[in-house]
């Protein structure tokens, strides 16, 4: 099973869950895409004195920022999964995806 390199779409997809062999265009699966996005809301200023710290706060984050690579840093604000999942699998976790 020890194929490094590209996924040529013959390469068996097992349940994330269970683990069990899954058969892509059996319709025996799920496919989940998770996107994960730091807080995208725009950082609130109620007045001119919070300029002033958030100044200090952009300088701080760029001081940290500085220390990581750009693609960690990315990995921080936006991260995208790709899970498989089996029927029975699927169902019991879109009842309760965050337990
Ligand atoms: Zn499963």
């Amino acid at each position: 099973m020890e194929k490094p390199g590209h996924d040529d779409g013959m390469s068996p997809t097992f349940c994330s869950r269970c683990a069990i062999e899954l058969h892509p265009g059996a319709g025996d699966s799920y496919q989940i895409t998770i996107e994960a996005v730091a807080d995208p809301a725009p950082p609130v200023l109620s007045s001119d004195a919070s300029r002033e710290g958030l100044r200090a706060e952009i300088d701080r984050l760029m001081d940290q920022l500085a220390d990581v690579s750009e693609r960690e840093a990315l990995d921080q604000v936006h991260r995208r999964l790709v899970l498989h999942l089996c029927v029975p699998c699927y169902r019991q976790w879109i009842e309760n995806p965050t337990p």
